[in-house]
């Protein structure tokens, strides 16, 4: 069970510390925290576990706002966050540099969390399984990756999946590739536990609510739970 907290652009190193002050992981659940690139020293320093929301897949060179997973690792951070739909969405992130951005991660010994996941008209028209096919079929099959299926409709907008069409959706990735796989989209407090009682639901990735440290706790005992019962 890994519930993993995407910050997205919020909190700079004081607010990072301060989080981390505040925040208590429990037993039984393994929790990592995605913090902006210029927070990951002040995270790994207040001791959490820590993934990049990045990362590119040249060691270096002339990539100008790109940070490699060589630079990460000399850092402390443990995996890096591909394919989140707003680098989708907003900054042209396409399959194939997902991909490269996963194989060369993984390759230099990062792990990954790669998301997947369809638009609300594609959910509509029916394709909800074709697009997940072609999203995570190009992901490299590795011990260290997991994948995220957020369905972008349940983004940042208070809708959630159903647990049921959470469940629908792990089970299919999982005939693609057998890796665990984390529910991601409007996780709070309120809908976690039944989300994460699908026995495909391997672990969540939350973004809003994970930038308060008790609603984030309250998560990660939810999943703590979860764990327990098997
Ligand atoms: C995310 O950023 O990956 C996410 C799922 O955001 P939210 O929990 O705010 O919907």
């Amino acid at each position: 069970m890994l519930i993993a907290g995407n910050w997205k652009m919020f909190k700079g190193p004081a607010a990072t510390r301060e989080f981390a002050a505040a925040f208590t992981a429990p037993a039984g659940v393994e929790v990592v925290v995605a913090p902006p690139f210029v927070s990951l020293a002040a995270a790994i320093e207040s001791g959490l576990t820590v993934f990049a929301q990045n990362v590119h897949w040249a060691q270096e060179g002339a990539f100008t706002g790109e940070i490699s997973a060589a630079m990460l690792l000399e850092l402390g951070v443990a995996g890096a966050i591909v394919g989140h739909s707003e680098r989708r969405q907003y900054f042209g992130e396409t399959d194939e540099t997902v991909a490269r951005r996963a194989e060369a991660a993984l390759a230099a010994g990062l792990r990954v969390i790669a998301c997947v996941g369809e638009l609300e008209e594609e959910r509509e028209r029916g394709e909800t399984e074709a697009v997940l096919r072609r999203q995570v079929s190009v992901l490299p099959d590795d011990e260290r990756l997991a994948v995220a299926y957020e369905p972008v409709w349940a983004i940042g907008t208070g809708r959630t999946a159903t647990p049921e069409m959470a469940q629908e959706a792990h089970a299919f990735v999982k005939t693609l590739l057998d890796r665990p796989v984390l529910y991601g989209g409007s996780v709070k407090p309120e809908n976690a536990a039944e989300l994460l009682a699908q026995p495909d639901v391997d672990g969540a990735l939350v973004g809003g609510a994970s930038l308060d440290p008790a609603s984030f706790a309250a998560i990660c005992e939810a999943g703590a739970a979860a764990a327990a019962r098997g």
